[in-house]
């Protein structure tokens, strides 16, 4: 059986590096540690592929902010979404797996850019989604 195809909105990539069990309600984080915990960190998940998407995505779809395929913070997202479709290389209709995904991660992603790449973010300062970033360029 082919395996399902994710879709996720450009940031959404570093977000998943970064998930420590933390969301914006119960249902979202539930739907995002079934996708990033059960699925892309499960043994085998390197290989799962992902198609990006402008709006919103499988990660969105729970989210008490969506508003159909928009967000309440809709010029936040946008900035967030094009600051990381240009460092990752990435347009819409893109399909690459979760190992490609690290892989241009770790090329075009330098330890300590999230403070550019993510200005806006409430998660930010939690430093978290760093502390990820430089672990997986130390391949920890
Ligand atoms: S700081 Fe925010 S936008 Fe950046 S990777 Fe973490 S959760 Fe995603």
């Amino acid at each position: 059986m082919t395996p399902p195809v994710i879709t996720y909105r450009p940031h959404h990539f570093l977000c998943s590096l970064g998930f420590q069990g933390k969301g914006y309600s119960d249902g979202f984080t539930a739907n995002m540690s079934r996708i990033v915990v059960d699925t892309l960190r499960a043994p085998g998940g390197d290989d799962t592929l992902i198609e990006v998407t402008g709006v919103t995505d499988d990660i969105c779809a729970p989210c008490p902010k969506r508003r159909g395929t928009l967000c309440t913070e809709q010029e936040k997202i946008s900035a967030l979404d094009m600051r990381h479709a240009r460092a990752l290389g990435l347009f819409d209709g893109t399909r690459i797996t979760w190992a490609e995904a690290k892989r241009r991660i770790v090329k075009r992603v330098p330890p300590g850019s999230l403070q550019t790449l993510c200005q806006g973010c409430q998660w930010l300062e939690l430093g978290l989604c760093e502390q990820a970033l430089a672990d997986l360029h130390s391949g920890s």
